[in-house]
């Protein structure tokens, strides 16, 4: 008889939502985790009275009631709306691309104007059938947006160019012939009140948590403790990279506490050109509207430049790259994860897939259902 019904591994948003359910139902769980914190990349710390997303900005939108509701459970969310504003080469451009992107770019004012220009572009690169990111990206917004805004951000941030890149990373973005800068598309959007760790710890609360515990380096040790294991790491990682390593994009944030109280007037602000080392600057105050949990204006700020880099052993994974070859790769990995009896592979990283938080929260509630 092991002493644990389920040794989960990661205790990010997967794991703890795995290990809540679990617990919830009478089973017995340890969830390790190697980093000395739990919460996995939506970790945030408070610096100064400012919540700090350590692993890079993390905006919960969903259009699934259930979801929205279960982590409601854990956590008051505020009213944040994602409005991020694109800098290129100092011009200031609406996010995602909107009547107000258009009317800057091209001086058009109605929605028919718009649409025409987009078209008249479109017919000029003689795209039918897009077949990369490039193309997609030019059949959706034009040429000139696409130069200005699409194309050297995401040379930086997927270190390729577009069109070398799957066509539905920029599907993600919306492209609205309205007035209206909301990023996400989504009937619910917020950020945890007083910083995502405390909804984890939250979801957590009541189970056993080992931190600094590497579960590669411990593995025999550490499977004769459970009956099953749900690891949520890289999946190539834990078949030892056998097939290959599978590509990642890695993420570097360079951190700054600043002596004033605004920086860039908003939480998000994409360099879009390509001579910009960085992709991004947050400005973490504004996810909570400047405020500290009192309500109190906070007189410092805290920003953090992101630089994207391609991964290699010993970095944080943190994008997939699901290119066709990539995908290839992890389907001969997904392949023995299928035969395993006493493991579950689950996340973004056990999974290799681009997923937002909320397909996580479904993905984890499912498996824990079944
Ligand atoms: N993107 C872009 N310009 C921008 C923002 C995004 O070209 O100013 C493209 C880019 O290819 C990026 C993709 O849209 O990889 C998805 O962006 P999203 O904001 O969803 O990425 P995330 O927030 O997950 O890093």
């Amino acid at each position: 008889m092991s002493k644990y019904d389920y040794l989960i591994v990661g205790a990010g948003l997967y794991g703890a939502i795995f290990a809540h359910e679990m617990n919830k139902a009478g089973k017995k769980v340890l969830v390790v985790d190697r980093r000395s914190h739990i919460a996995g990349n939506i970790y945030t710390e408070n610096v100064e009275g400012v919540n700090v997303h350590r692993y890079g900005a993390h905006i919960f939108h969903t259009n699934n009631k259930e979801v929205w509701e279960y982590v409601n459970r854990f956590a008051t969310f505020n009213r944040y709306t994602n409005s991020p504003v694109a800098n290129y080469k100092g011009e200031l451009y609406s996010l995602p691309f909107n009547m107000y992107t258009f009317n800057k770019m091209w001086g058009v004012v109605t929605p028919e104007e718009a649409k025409a220009k987009i078209e008249e572009q479109k017919k000029a690169a003689g795209i039918t059938e897009p077949q990369n990111l490039e193309e997609q990206a030019i059949s959706l917004v034009g040429t000139d947006i696409y130069e200005k805004l699409i194309k050297g951000y995401t040379m930086k941030q997927w270190g390729r160019p577009c069109t070398e890149l799957p066509s539905f990373i920029i599907k993600r973005l919306p492209v609205r012939l309205t007035f209206d800068n909301n990023y996400f598309n989504a009937l619910y959007q917020g950020i945890p009140i007083g910083g995502y760790t405390k909804m984890i710890e939250k979801m957590l609360e009541g189970i056993e948590v080992r931190l600094d515990t590497d579960y590669l380096a411990n593995r025999d040790e550490l499977d004769t403790l459970a009956e099953k294991t749900v690891y949520t790491g890289a999946i190539d990682e834990y078949y030892g990279y056998r097939f290959g390593a599978l590509e990642y994009r890695s993420v570097r944030f360079e951190e700054e506490l600043l002596d004033k109280e605004n920086y860039q007037g908003n939480a998000v602000m994409n360099y879009t050109d390509s001579e910009t080392p960085y992709t991004r600057i947050i400005e973490h105050k504004w996810f909570e509207f400047g405020k500290d949990e009192n309500g109190n204006d906070i007189p410092k700020t805290v920003i953090s430049k992101e630089y994207s880099s391609e991964w290699k052993k010993g970095d944080e994974p943190y994008y997939p790259v699901n290119d066709q070859k990539n995908n290839d790769l992890y389907q001969k990995y997904k392949d023995l994860a299928d035969k395993e009896t006493k493991v579950i592979f689950g996340g973004r990283l056990g999974e290799y897939k681009y997923y937002d938080m909320d397909i996580i929260v479904e993905k984890a509630l499912n498996a824990a259902g079944r």
